[in-house]
């Protein structure tokens, strides 16, 4: 008789997680069984992306396209997630980053770190890259040959990345985006478009550094960034 009962309560319990099971797979997670396989293919898409942008770091090394090669202690290529949302463009490396290979690294790195913290994101889940790859001497913006001769592979480098928005650190990365020669004032504070991305313009965290009063402008721009990437 007891063993009959337990049965039954099995039996019963069995019927209700199948139950649960059938709710779960009504309600949207009809391939809930196969997320694993989801997990599989992101990773894969992930591993493809720093695959051919690895490829495209490879393309640059030793580069001598423009006259920046001769003043160059180390490229510096760009950085940060590989399925990010979101691609910060700025002008070129500077002292600290030359020395680093890394962009962004120098007290202007910091306030970007802060703005990007401020949008609810932390560094590593974005990514960060220039217009030229090598510094231009005495932090001068890069000449218009310059642009021509590097901006290409920033180009790829987007287009591998895909972003969903993309900010432009300053008049340079502005113009070299969008093709056209309008002050930072009148590019900023509208969503503009680089091939079907939405691009937001801003002012560069060292402009803002000297220019601290710009600070909450910039922030209205930032805010426009982290609306766009949860539409
Ligand atoms: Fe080459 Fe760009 Fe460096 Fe010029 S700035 S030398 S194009 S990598």
């Amino acid at each position: 008789m007891t063993r009959d009962k337990t049965a039954n309560d099995i039996s019963d319990c069995l019927k209700q997680l199948r139950w649960i099971l059938g709710s779960y797979r009504a309600g949207g997670f009809a391939y809930w069984e196969y997320s694993p396989r989801i997990g599989e293919a992101q990773s894969a898409a992930v591993n493809q992306t720093e695959e051919k942008l690895s490829l495209l770091n490879d393309e640059l090394t030793g580069c001598t396209r423009c006259r920046l090669h001769s003043g160059r202690n180390k490229l510096v290529f760009g950085e940060g997630s590989a399925q990010s949302g979101l691609v910060f463009v700025g002008e070129g490396p500077g002292f600290d980053e030359d020395r680093q290979g890394r962009p962004f690294v120098g007290r202007a790195g910091k306030l970007l770190d802060k703005m990007i913290f401020a949008i609810g994101l932390e560094r590593p889940e974005v990514y960060i890259c220039n217009v030229v790859k090598c510094r231009p001497p005495d932090n001068r913006a890069p000449q218009p040959d310059e642009t021509a001769a590097c901006s290409p592979f920033l180009f790829r480098q987007i287009e591998t990345l895909c972003p969903r928005v993309i900010c432009a650190l300053g008049l340079s990365a502005a113009q070299a985006l969008l093709g056209n020669s309008l002050p930072i004032s009148q590019l900023r504070g509208k969503v503009l478009q680089w091939r079907g991305i939405p691009v937001i313009c801003t002012y560069h965290p060292a402009y803002l550094l000297r220019s601290p009063t710009q600070k909450a402008v910039s922030w209205q721009d930032l805010k426009e960034v982290k609306r766009l990437l949860m539409t």
